[in-house]
């Protein structure tokens, strides 16, 4: 017998996919954990129903959360992770030579230890020596950082569940304090076709925060509606000025130093929104 499994979007609309097996269903203490084995796009990770990372299309999403930053700060020594159990970010991360520690801080435990079974092409760096990682609430550890870090990166759920107060005003101005006086952020922001109200209210409080803010976006075909958002808060640096001299040798399979800043590039209804 056939196994589809469905994300709705929309209580009308969702993306769809057959499920070959289930290795992991799995109620943790903060969310429903399900990894699965697909015919299309490999191994899949789902919390909640949602799709969170897959391992034929994950490399879109780790690149571009950690990329574009990392190639915006000239010297991204001290990186901080919130969220990201399943170590796309990580790996991404690692392949700068000016990083010298990545902490990754995610709630649930669970989530990094299947992720190390079952998308070791993902989390295999998790056990790098320059990464610190850490199971605790995001939010906790960003209030009690202070001037610790040139990025951060914000690889969270949707706001559900434990990631609620990650997409409010007070955790932006929490990662700024957190952040060194040059420092920067991005955050992953949703879909601008189903998410419109959460992307205008994150920029504007992330602009209310930071002096330069930007949004770009990457295409991610398990996402829901394959456009994905990404929201930027810099207190020095502009990624759309980035020297061309920064751009060094990197193993990539969607970043390069044109989609850096053709990323910006924003369709005019994705533009809008960030504009009050
Ligand atoms: N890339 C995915 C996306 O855009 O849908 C998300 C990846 S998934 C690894 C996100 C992670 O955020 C989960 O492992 C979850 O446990 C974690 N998370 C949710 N709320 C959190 C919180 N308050 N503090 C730390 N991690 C949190």
């Amino acid at each position: 017998m056939e196994c589809w499994f469905t994300e709705k979007q929309t209580k009308d609309f969702g993306i769809t996919m057959r499920v070959k097996r289930t290795y992991v269903h799995e109620k943790t203490e903060f969310q429903q954990l399900d990894m699965v084995e697909t015919e299309e796009f490999g191994n899949m990770l789902l919390l909640d129903g949602m799709v969170m990372t897959t391992e034929k299309d994950e490399f879109v999403y780790h690149e571009m959360v950690a990329h574009v930053p990392l190639f915006t700060h000239p010297n991204p020594q001290r990186v901080l992770v919130v969220g990201g159990g399943d170590g796309g970010v990580i790996r991404e991360i690692l392949k700068h030579p000016e990083v010298e520690k990545a902490t990754l801080v995610d709630i649930d435990g669970k989530v990094i230890e299947y992720s190390k079974q079952y998308l070791p092409t993902i989390a295999g760096k998790l056990d790098d020596p320059r990464v610190e990682v850490k199971v605790d609430d995001g939010f906790m550890h960003i209030a009690q950082s202070d001037n610790e870090y040139d990025v951060i990166l914000v690889d969270s759920t949707e706001p559900v569940g434990p990631a609620v107060n990650l997409f409010t005003k007070g955790f932006y101005e929490g990662i700024a304090k957190a952040l060194k006086e040059d420092g920067l952020f991005v955050a992953q922001t949703d879909n601008p076709w189903f998410s419109q109200e959460l992307i205008r209210t994150v920029f504007q409080d992330v602009k209310e925060t930071f002096s330069i803010t930007r949004l770009y976006t990457a295409n991610i075909p398990t996402y829901p509606s394959g456009l994905w958002t990404f929201t930027m808060g810099s207190k020095k640096y502009d990624p759309l000025e980035t020297a061309e001299e920064r751009f060094h040798e990197i193993d990539t399979k969607y970043y390069t130093p044109e989609i850096h800043r053709g990323a910006f590039l924003l369709p005019k209804f994705v533009k809008d929104l960030t504009e009050k």
